[in-house]
């Protein structure tokens, strides 16, 4: 049986005070919930103001990016270590803005999961297909390559850290979000291609989040959905009421 699992990702939204008067509501608003795993990736510069804010909480901190390698010349990157240091479970990886705006590709993807596996990190690794390829009817092809390509060299032991993210990327943040049908269709085949790599043992185990303007209003059907362990969300995850209000919707 797979624990749901929501997280939220702030993004390069919030300031130091409300990063904080965000994590301290959920902190509040959420103690209690033990049947669903939570967290929050907050900006960099406030990880570890937030992480105050949830020392004594059931909320997660994650991170929205890391670095591969361990130290060294890498002017403005962020180590799993140093994640880890300041008490970060999680580091979500391959999100679409990442991809597409700053221009990861899968190869260093691939380096980022196998580094926050070995650093003790939680890959949250994102994959989704553009509306170019949903349209194209490329969309399998797109996400089972993301998904080889970024888990090459990932042992069946090191796969049950990871949490895989299916978020199209044409309902990130557009207001239009993925039928359930649609996110069924594509985690079941995700979870396919998990027990083709891993064995089926494993792919039961890995948890697949949807991700793509979740909301309240469509969580209940997202998550009645049997591949659909949980959500990565983003704006909604802005608003103490919408985000608390989908984790008691999974609870
Ligand atoms: C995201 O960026 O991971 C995301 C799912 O954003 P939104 O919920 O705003 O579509």
């Amino acid at each position: 049986m797979r624990k749901p699992f929501i997280a939220g990702n702030w993004k390069m939204n919030t300031d130091s005070a409300s990063a904080v008067a965000l994590a301290a509501s959920l902190a509040e608003e959420l103690k209690g919930v033990d049947t669903v795993d939570m967290a929050v990736c907050p900006p960099f510069v406030y990880l570890q103001s937030v992480a105050a804010a949830l020392s004594a909480s059931n909320i997660a901190l994650g991170s929205q990016n890391v670095y591969f390698e361990e130290k060294g010349a890498f002017t403005g990157e962020t180590s799993c270590g140093m994640l880890k240091d300041i008490g970060c479970a999680y580091a979500i990886m391959g999100h679409s803005e990442r991809r597409h705006v700053m221009g990861e590709t899968d190869e260093l993807i691939n380096k980022k999961v196998a580094a926050a596996i070995s650093g003790g990190l939680l890959p949250i690794f994102c994959v989704g297909e553009q509306l170019q390829d949903r349209e194209g009817g490329t969309t399998n092809k797109v996400v089972s390559g993301q998904i080889k390509n970024g888990l090459v060299g990932i042992s069946a032991e090191q796969m049950q850290a990871v949490t895989v993210a299916y978020e199209p990327v044409w309902a990130i943040g557009t207001g239009l979000t993925a039928t359930p049908q649609q996110a069924q269709e594509v985690h079941a085949m995700i979870r396919g291609l998990l027990a083709e790599l891993y064995g089926n043992e494993i792919a039961q185990s890995v948890r697949i989040q949807y991700g793509g303007s979740a909301k309240p209003g469509n969580t209940a059907e997202l998550m009645a959905q049997p591949d659909v362990d949980g959500l990565l969300v983003g704006g909604a995850a802005l608003k103490v009421e919408d985000f608390a209000a989908m984790v008691k919707t999974i609870a």
